[in-house]
């Protein structure tokens, strides 16, 4: 049994003074507030809940940077996927596994403690199943243990090309499975899992997906989490109205029975009865702000939903730049820009623009993973404390103590980070980062070279 106390925590959606931790086989086992510190315990100043990551795709971190150059008047989403794909073509297991690991050491020093891994590529560079048609899971799994983030395992299902099962093109054949080979792929990573690991389903998008194959993706798995990328894209949204006469999330809407379980990807070309009724149905809207701008998407309805009742999480998606304060940062901006107004993402009852966001990635994040959110008894010891000696945090009081960090702290406000009650984070660095960013170094030269 270990003790923490902090000066004060995020517990119950606000911060409360002298709360008392006890964890025991890496969940929490006791939480007690107004309370003082004993002998033994292990003091920290703040403390909160770590972050789930919704949406990663980890081999992508070894490629940040190298699309940022002009290569065609129309460079957008669908020439870089062009060289996402060219990237991905000489990765081997042990590689996936490596650059992943440092993405995941990254997101832990960044504030996450679990991801969904929305994980695509699963064949050998001719696109033949491995042996163990889940080895590539396996190189996720690999990575999730030797940085020790939480892992839901997200294995994707990709038939099609284009709306309306158009075949797939060349640079896809590391992706594809039929039914039945994907039902193989989905057991064998099961069983690699381990801890509170758990597993959902992710049909890629309504353009790899026909609507016979989601129902059976869906029996397939009939609790877990569903996640699907979703109106990233205006031609996205123009292919899908010409196939079925319907936008992608307001077909979802319509025919896939979106519920409390799915997580829609991006929903960024979204319109007002789509943002109703997304807000509607329960589900997670998953947003990305980092690399939705980073690959020029388009800007979320943030105000909007939230106001209809909405439920959103945050992801890193492409892992260009791992941060979940840059993630709220640049959601808030978004908003801003696009209406020309400040302080959006807060109301008149919750009027801290910090606060307010991080408490609805906490909830919207766990839902989309299909865990509790929070610290609270029974739940994963999972948590983040802050160096409150960061100039961000001069003269600190708890109204902004979130807006500080997210808006105001650039690096080092983060100093530990526990996940399942083990310290991987101290001073702001992973306790690995050494040895899993030579790994990273040595992989990513090689595979440049
Ligand atoms: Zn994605």
């Amino acid at each position: 049994m270990a003790a923490y106390w902090f000066e004060r925590a995020w517990i119950d959606d606000r911060w409360q003074k002298g709360v008392r931790l006890l964890v025991a086989d890496g969940r929490i086992a006791s939480v007690e507030t107004g309370v003082a510190t004993m002998d033994g315990d292990e003091r920290h100043r703040a403390g909160l809940p770590g972050l789930c990551n919704v949406h990663s795709h980890g081999f992508q971190r070894g490629m940040a940077g190298l699309s940022e150059r002009r290569s065609r008047p129309d460079d957008n989403f669908w020439s870089w996927r062009e060289i996402m794909y060219r990237f991905l073509d000489r990765l081997t297991p042990e590689d996936v596994a490596a650059i992943t690991a440092q993405a995941y050491v990254e997101m832990l020093e960044g504030g996450f403690t679990r991801v969904g891994e929305f994980h695509y590529l699963h064949h050998d560079p001719a696109g033949a199943a491995y042996a163990d048609p889940a080895e590539m899971a396996g190189a996720i799994v690999t990575a999730s243990a030797a940085s020790g983030i939480g892992l839901t395992l997200l294995p994707v299902f990709y038939a099609h090309g284009n709306f309306g099962g158009a075949a797939p093109s060349p640079g896809q054949r590391r992706f594809l499975c039929d039914i039945n080979g994907f039902s193989r792929l989905f057991e064998a990573a099961r069983t690699k899992l381990s801890g509170d690991a758990n597993i959902g389903v992710a049909p890629h998008s309504l353009r790899a997906v026909s609507s016979g194959q989601l129902a059976e993706l869906l029996s397939m798995s009939p609790t877990g989490p569903v996640h699907i990328h979703a109106a990233e894209q205006v031609k996205e949204v123009e292919d899908c109205v010409a196939w079925s006469g319907a936008r992608p999330v307001e077909w979802l809407l319509a025919n896939a029975g979106v519920d409390a379980r799915w997580c829609l990807i991006h929903s960024t070309h979204i319109n007002e009865d789509e943002t109703a009724a997304l807000a509607a149905s329960g589900a997670v809207a998953g947003l990305c702000p980092v690399t939705e701008a980073n690959l020029g998407d388009g800007i979320f309805p943030a105000t909007g939903y939230v106001a209809a009742g909405g439920r959103f999480g945050i992801g890193t998606d492409s892992n260009i730049l791992i941060d979940a304060a840059q993630e709220l940062r640049s959601l808030e901006y978004s908003q801003r820009l696009s209406q020309r107004a400040r302080a959006l993402m807060a109301s008149e009852e919750a009027p801290f623009v910090g606060a307010n966001l991080f408490a609805r990635a906490l909830h919207g994040g766990a839902r989309a993973l299909g865990i509790p959110a929070g610290l609270a008894v029974g739940q994963a010891a999972d948590f983040v404390s802050f160096d409150l000696d960061h100039p961000a945090f001069a003269g600190t009081d708890d109204d902004t103590l979130l807006d500080r960090w997210i808006f105001a702290a650039r690096a080092g406000a983060i100093d530990c980070v526990w996940r399942a009650g083990v310290k991987y984070v101290e001073k702001g660095r992973h306790v690995d980062a050494g040895k899993i960013g030579a790994a990273y170094r040595a992989c990513v030269a090689r595979i440049l070279a």
